[in-house]
């Protein structure tokens, strides 16, 4: 084992792979349980940064991945995770690989607020590696908000239900060259119509963040505080964090 395996394993959290499913064309389910992840300080919408390094030989910097929490359970210490393998990188691999009753290491989970919740509706728009964090957001949402949901993907079979089985956000299938200009006209139609104060978040492929943020700022005229932006991944570029 090397020095950094070593100090990783001894200074990261860790959980138990519980269960491994995979939930959708390139997507796998992780549940990961264990003792010291009963009620940690946890705000909806963190992430974790998972250590798929462990005694394998991956450069320093593709020894960690950022995966959004889907889920956490502070009672029975299990927190749900959904990875999709689209990039064939480092973290694709780790997962497909992964099994039952493995240990994960990981850090994260700090307990900082995520969630503006001073809108009177939403705009959420991400691709399928955004889909756990973006049901996270809008279960945690006060129930008295209008949420405006696109999801999209080249296929419908990449899609997956929320951890209950519920499909409360919207599936577009298209291409990723053709979303923008697609969500631009569909936002601007919400943004027409509704009153009161709206937020978007805006994640996924960093490409199409960028685009409907200009959008947001230049042609609808929002604030900075009202456009939530976390791109995912960018097209060539490895390992974004
Ligand atoms: C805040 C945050 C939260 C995240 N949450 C999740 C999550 O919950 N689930 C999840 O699956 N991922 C999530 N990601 C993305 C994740 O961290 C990895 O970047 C992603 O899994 C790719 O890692 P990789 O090592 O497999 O590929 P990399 O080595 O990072 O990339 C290899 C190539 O694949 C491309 N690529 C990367 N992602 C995609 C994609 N989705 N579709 C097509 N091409 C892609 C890259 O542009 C690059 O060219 C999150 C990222 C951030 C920053």
């Amino acid at each position: 084992m090397s020095i950094i395996d070593n100090i990783a394993k001894r200074v990261l959290r860790k959980g138990t792979v519980i269960e491994k499913r995979k939930i959708a064309g390139d997507t796998y389910h992780l549940m990961l349980m264990s003792e010291e992840l009963k009620d940690l300080p946890y705000a909806p919408g963190e992430q974790v940064k998972v250590y798929i390094g462990a005694d394998n030989d991956l450069s320093f910097s593709d020894k960690m991945r950022t995966y959004s929490i889907w889920n956490y359970e502070p009672d029975n210490g299990v927190i749900d995770l959904a990875i999709s393998t689209f990039s064939n990188g480092p973290g694709a691999e780790w997962v497909k690989n992964i099994r039952e009753c493995d240990v994960v290491y990981f850090g994260g989970m700090k307990g900082k607020r995520q969630i503006d919740d001073s809108a009177d509706y939403y705009i959420l728009v991400g691709d399928v590696s955004s889909l756990p964090h973006l049901y996270e957001l809008n279960r945690h949402l006060s129930a008295n908000k209008k949420v405006y949901s696109f999801i999209h993907s080249e296929f419908h079979e990449d899609f997956f239900t929320d951890v209950d089985g519920s499909t409360p956000l919207s599936f577009y299938t298209m291409q990723s060259a053709d979303c923008p200009v697609k969500l631009m006209k569909a936002i601007h139609g919400i943004i027409e119509r509704e009153q009161g104060r709206g937020v978007a978040y805006l994640e996924g492929e960093a490409e199409v963040c960028i685009a409907i943020h200009h959008y947001l700022k230049k042609h609808e005229q929002w604030q900075s505080k009202q456009i939530h932006t976390k791109p995912f991944w960018s097209q060539g570029k490895k390992g974004l964090d």
